[in-house]
């Protein structure tokens, strides 16, 4: 297998915000770059995916850089995590998919980690993900099909919640899209919710504690 390097913005412990396992602690890595945006401010309202809340350009994060080997980056999120039980790890972005590799996962699990995604869905998974976390982008094709769980910006009218409720996902979020029209997003995804029960609420705990 060809020797990669991986480019990251950031690596930095935290509670994972969102979805089935929010609260619990967790190491993220956020790798640079996406294929459904380039990142830039100008150039938001040409991309595919125009709410995105992450800044996931360049390498200047903590913890950020271009590193030069999976043993590196593994030894690197590891240094992160607090305590001596299991490595929480989660993989974001940007995509994950585009750099997320065997050689990664196995160092990860070489060093006890239990290793989570959170992808936009356009591209597989890679195989030894512990869990795997869609979130569909209305006009991106979805390739990931299946997985832990299914997680939905709201609202995203264009995407058909009927058809998504018969992929083979354990559980299944929608989640406000933050931004100037959070407060409505809030209102109008509860409401979704209430009337879709086979959908549950996600919040964004993180934002509501103000950790990163
Ligand atoms: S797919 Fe995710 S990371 Fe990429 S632009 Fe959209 S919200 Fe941001």
């Amino acid at each position: 297998m060809r020797a990669r390097r991986y480019t990251v913005k950031s690596i930095f412990p935290t509670l994972q915000g969102e979805g089935h396992n929010a609260g619990r602690q967790a190491v993220f890595c956020r790798f640079t770059g996406c294929n459904l945006w380039n990142g830039r401010q100008a150039d938001r309202g040409r991309a595919v995916c125009r709410f995105c809340d992450t800044d996931f350009v360049g390498t200047d994060g903590p913890g950020g850089g271009v590193y030069a080997s999976a043993a590196d980056l593994a030894k690197a999120i590891v240094r992160c995590w607090p305590g001596s039980a299991k490595p929480f790890v989660v993989f974001t972005g940007g995509e994950p998919t585009l750099q997320l590799d065997s050689r990664l996962v196995d160092a990860l699990h070489d060093a006890g980690a239990e290793i989570a995604i959170e992808t936009n869905g356009t591209r597989h998974v890679i195989a030894g993900v512990d869990w795997i976390c869609v979130s569909p982008k209305a006009g991106a094709p979805l390739r990931q099909v299946s997985g832990d769980e299914i997680k939905i910006a709201w609202p995203q009218t264009a995407l058909d919640l009927d058809d998504l409720e018969r992929l083979d996902f354990r559980y299944r979020f929608l989640q406000p899209i933050d931004g100037t029209e959070a407060a409505a997003n809030a209102r109008l995804t509860l409401a979704t919710c209430q009337q879709r029960p086979a959908w549950d609420l996600s919040l964004q705990l993180h934002k509501i504690l103000g950790i990163p």
